[in-house]
């Protein structure tokens, strides 16, 4: 039994409250051995409170990249040592019922399964290693391409989990809200064709931005949909690596077996040499040459 430890910020009703931890209790339950022995749950009125809570933790503490993004409706992290969800109601409301839960129970996954420290710390991947010493100039987006890619996996991961326990619905409709590219998707991929480091960029955040789809393509009732749902997202992409993106979510997404850490090792190698070794593939940049 997961004890919820709640922290409200600003204005929340009860009814507010209960409805998360609702959702969180019904879904640790169903968890079962894999659910953690106790999460806080900060609860934010305002999206500007929670970005501005996050961003002094961040400072605080001295984490370098990753987990606040202002458009989520909530996150996961383990930055103190114990899992700890922060959800914001102002997002929250904006959003249908189903987004909302399907978001809750998303960061209730991430605290079963990635919910201490070194979940959040950023080694980076032996792969990434080897492509700065390859092509010296991914070496200054290396750092944030190994975020992007650690965050695809933990997504991934926790996607397959709650697939597993039934929530196939829901996490169905919550991947392809965040699959689908908006105008600033679009706008990113023209601005990224002048640039191979930005480019390189593009393609792992686009990897997070679809990391949720793998289980559904796989599913009876979603493969046809889902394989739909990644083909309007490869459009956001530039042509020679629209479909070495789209293999690896379908191909090298489904071989990743239990242990987060060596699925990073493995995402990272094929990123290497599927994609920063095709963004660099006539050499330029490259280490000894002209
Ligand atoms: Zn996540």
């Amino acid at each position: 039994m997961t004890h919820i430890h709640v922290v409200e910020s600003g204005s929340v009703s009860d009814g507010e409250r209960e409805s998360i931890v609702r959702v969180l209790d019904e879904c640790y339950r169903r968890m079962g051995s894999l659910s953690p022995s106790m999460v806080e749950l900060n609860i934010y009125e305002s999206s500007f409170a929670m970005d501005a809570s996050l961003s002094r933790e961040k400072a605080a503490l001295g984490v370098e990249t990753g987990g606040v993004d202002s458009t989520f409706l909530a996150i996961h992290e383990a930055w103190r040592g114990y899992p700890r969800i922060s959800v914001c109601l102002e997002r929250m409301m904006a959003q249908p019922r189903t987004i909302a839960e399907a978001a809750v129970r998303h960061e209730a996954g991430h605290s079963a399964i990635h919910g201490s420290p070194e979940f959040y710390v950023l080694p980076l991947p032996t792969a990434l290693l080897e492509a700065n010493e390859v092509f010296p100039r991914f070496s200054g987006v290396s750092r944030m391409s190994s975020y992007l890619i650690f965050t695809s996996v933990k997504d991934y991961e926790v996607t397959r989990l709650l697939c597993a326990l039934g929530y196939v619905k829901d996490q169905a409709v919550f991947a392809r809200r965040f699959a689908k590219p908006s105008g600033e998707d679009f706008l990113a991929a023209h601005l990224a064709r002048r640039s191979r480091e930005a480019t390189a960029l593009l393609c792992a955040s686009w990897l997070k931005n679809v990391a949720c789809l793998p289980p559904f393509l796989g599913d009876p009732e979603y493969s046809v949909r889902a394989a739909r749902w990644l083909g309007e997202a490869s459009r956001a992409l530039p042509m020679p690596l629209r479909p070495k993106l789209t293999h690896i979510v379908k191909n090298d997404f489904p071989l990743l077996g239990g242990d987060t850490f060596q699925n990073i090792q493995s995402l990272a190698q094929v990123f290497k040499q599927e994609i920063l070794s095709e963004i660099w593939v006539d050499g330029e940049g490259k280490r000894g040459a002209r």
